[in-house]
């Protein structure tokens, strides 16, 4: 197959299904989006036929977990992320052929065939295992619904199928002291029959693809973990689960259980395919089928095991389909030194981000790639993101743009003027313009996106100097010939700029193709390679438009604003954490007057949990939420919109007061009331219960 792959006929490529469970952040964009993005565009570029796949993730017990804890259904939890997950990819510029959901049906049927095909062809082992049951909820509990303490670290909240401190894969009866999530309870064992894949009759395969077959083409840290999986023995796994929410097991037997989510997610893949090729009247197969297909996975290092050892096992035990060719998974990436985290709300999240920075998204494109981890966990700093921007994109990059655009407007009144005779510097400088669509393909083609964007202003770093050096606004008042061989040559630069910032900056790629007017000219056809093959790039007599600032600077102003909400998001942390605020500097309430104990039992309050918020329109603090008591479902008014957007709160716990008497606010009865209190810096904190294991309607005494 290798053979094929430098020059396929075709191109499919995936990017990891974001799960359904909360928004995407800057680390999914440096991950996975923005780089596969990057390859996908520039495929496109080069005149490649390429499916670019992705799609909502939307199985799994996580997303079963976040229902039953905010009392709503599954369903209403993905339909609300998939929208907001849909947005950010549109908004950032994400050039999806598909973004399908694994909830549709298509999915079901592809995923259900495809298991029913391994199961009749006998690639499963049946086997009926103990496993942990929550008597008091009777059910049994995915490896999500058990937590304990870690065998392998001690870590005391180790998850049943995954330890997130020390990274080993467990198994839920591993854990010592476990607990269950759903109740509380200690489970017991209880039979149940599950279907596996025999992993260990794959490792000869596997070997001899990966260990041996991409040696040498595979990035050094997805290498290393395939081999340490591969060397440390493969194990038969599940691909079924005792679950409400998922595809149901098409087999007999089944009934009750659904797929494993890491069995069906994968084939997503396969289905949005399917779909894409559906509307656009195409055939799917060859894209999945053809030896001279090229597949690239684009994933997080946290999909490693799944994208390389366990899918690549389903499809070859299938039989019928090609393998991916690379897998270009990245590490991390950090905020500000810290891990990215969405329980902590550690993160920038992008819909955030275009309320901050309206119209900049290329701006984080740019940011993210030039900081990318690719060969380690790398951070991002709102520092670097300013210096970035105002050292590169505004200072190299807009500034020469707007040089060239400005005084093409002022000398020549926008039309690209005649060259008289190029100077051995105009030669050399148009030889090295010419180059550049190789160097970059080269560093992209080898998934180096790091480096194909710093190769990217190095081109615009080139026109910087060649102006800098010929110094046109000074010769023009000698000789107006020789300027127009510069602004003539300047103009070339400018538009190779266009051509090849697509992949990277394609708003930015857009707005300079309006100015230069080459979407309306002649030269509408400009791909990728016109830029090393065309003996003029815009030719003489063309006319371009009146130029508008591509990039502007960011303020050390903002970037403080940034750090400052960081800030304040740790101290939030923190004294969540510690149960104690930092009010040593704050000046106390002091104590109201005695109670009695009777006094105190009147007071009704229920452990809750805010299952809708929404501003009430017209005001200014109030916002109408929906409260979960574990009795009822009622409505409380609350003066807490100024400190926090509905977003943040739907799904916490709360304490309510239940037995206060109702009383309307502006309109709406309010029958309660949440418990707050007050941080150090003023920002309202939930006065809200343990987490885990507290249930709905539980007294507070
Ligand atoms: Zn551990």
């Amino acid at each position: 197959m290798a053979e094929n792959q430098n020059n396929p006929l075709r191109y499919t490529i995936t990017a990891a299904l974001p799960y359904t469970n909360g928004p995407l952040h800057i680390g999914h964009l440096a991950g996975v989006y923005v780089p596969a993005d990057i390859y996908a565009r520039y495929l496109r570029l080069t005149g490649k036929d390429v499916v670019f796949v992705c799609g909502s993730d939307e199985h799994g017990v996580a997303i079963s977990m976040k229902a039953k804890k905010e009392g709503v259904t599954p369903k209403e939890i993905i339909d609300k992320y998939d929208g907001i997950i849909r947005k950010s990819f549109q908004d950032f510029g994400i050039t999806f052929d598909n973004y399908s959901r694994t909830s549709r049906e298509i999915h079901h049927k592809t995923a259900g065939d495809f298991f029913k095909k391994l199961y009749e062809q006998g690639n499963f082992i049946e086997e009926t295992t103990a496993q942990l049951y929550d008597d008091e909820a009777k059910q049994f509990l995915a490896d999500r619904f058990v937590v304990g303490t870690c065998p392998k670290c001690g870590h005391e909240e180790a998850y049943g199928d995954q330890c997130e401190n020390c990274g080993s894969t467990l198994n839920a009866t591993d854990l010592i002291n476990p607990k269950s999530t759903v109740s509380g309870s200690v489970p017991i064992t209880k039979e149940t029959k599950h279907w596996f894949l025999p992993l260990d009759r794959y490792e000869d395969f596997l070997k001899e693809w990966i260990l041996v077959g991409h040696k040498s083409d595979w990035k050094p840290n997805v290498y290393g973990q395939c081999k340490s999986w591969i060397d440390g023995g493969l194990e038969p796994r599940a691909v079924t689960r005792d679950l409400d929410w998922g595809i149901p097991v098409p087999v007999a037997g089944g009934e009750g259980k659904v797929l494993y989510v890491w069995f069906d997610a994968p084939i997503g893949y396969i289905s949005s395919t399917k779909e894409w090729a559906e509307r656009e009247g195409k055939n799917w197969e060859p894209y999945w089928k053809s030896d001279d297909t090229k597949l690239v996975h684009f994933i997080g290092k946290d999909n490693i095991v799944f994208h390389c050892i366990i899918f690549p096992a389903i499809l070859k035990a299938h039989g019928d389909y090609i393998l991916p060719e690379n897998v270009p998974a990245n590490e991390f990436l950090n905020l500000e030194g810290n891990k990215l985290s969405t329980s902590k709300n550690w993160a920038v999240w992008l819909h955030e981000y275009l309320q901050e920075f309206p119209d900049m998204q290329d701006v984080l494109r740019y940011t993210l790639t030039a900081n990318a981890p690719e060969t380690k966990d790398n951070d991002f700093t709102w520092k670097d993101f300013q210096s970035r921007n105002n050292n590169e994109l505004v200072a190299i990059l807009g500034n020469f743009i707007n040089r060239v655009v400005v005084l093409t407007n002022k000398y020549y009144e926008g039309v690209v003027p005649s060259p008289a005779e190029f100077s051995k510097v105009d030669l050399e400088t148009l030889a090295a313009l010419k180059a550049f669509p190789i160097t970059i393909s080269s560093s992209i083609e080898r998934y180096r996106f790091r480096e194909a964007g710093q190769e990217l202003m190095n081109l615009a770093r080139l026109g910087n100097k060649y102006l800098a050096d010929e110094e046109p606004w000074k010769v023009i008042k000698q000789d107006e010939e020789r300027v127009k061989t510069i602004m003539f040559v300047a103009l070339q630069i400018a538009t190779g700029l266009a051509v090849l910032s697509e992949p990277f900056l394609p708003f930015t790629s857009g707005k300079l193709k309006n100015i230069l007017n080459v979407t309306l000219s002649a030269v509408e056809e400009l791909g990728w390679k016109n830029v090393s093959t065309n003996e003029v790039l815009l030719p003489q007599a063309h006319q371009i438009n009146k130029g508008e600032l591509l990039f502007r600077k960011v303020e050390d102003s903002e970037i403080q604003a940034q750090l400052d909400k960081l800030e304040a998001t740790k101290k939030a942390n923190t004294s969540t954490a510690l149960g104690t605020g930092e009010n040593a500097n704050k000046a106390l309430m002091p104590q109201k007057d005695t109670i009695t104990f009777d006094d105190f039992t009147k007071l009704d309050m229920r452990v809750g949990t805010i299952i809708e918020a929404e501003k009430m329109a017209k005001t200014k603090k109030l916002m109408v939420l929906k409260v979960d008591t574990g009795l009822d479902t009622r409505t409380i008014v609350s003066g807490i919109a100024e400190s926090f957007t509905s977003e943040e709160i739907i799904g916490k716990k709360v304490t309510v007061l239940i037995n206060l008497a109702p009383r309307a606010l502006r309109g709406v009865d309010s029958e309660g009331m949440i418990l707050m209190t007050e941080s150090a810096d003023g920002k309202l904190v939930f006065v809200n219960p343990d987490e885990d294991g507290v249930g709905n309607g539980e007294g507070i005494s």
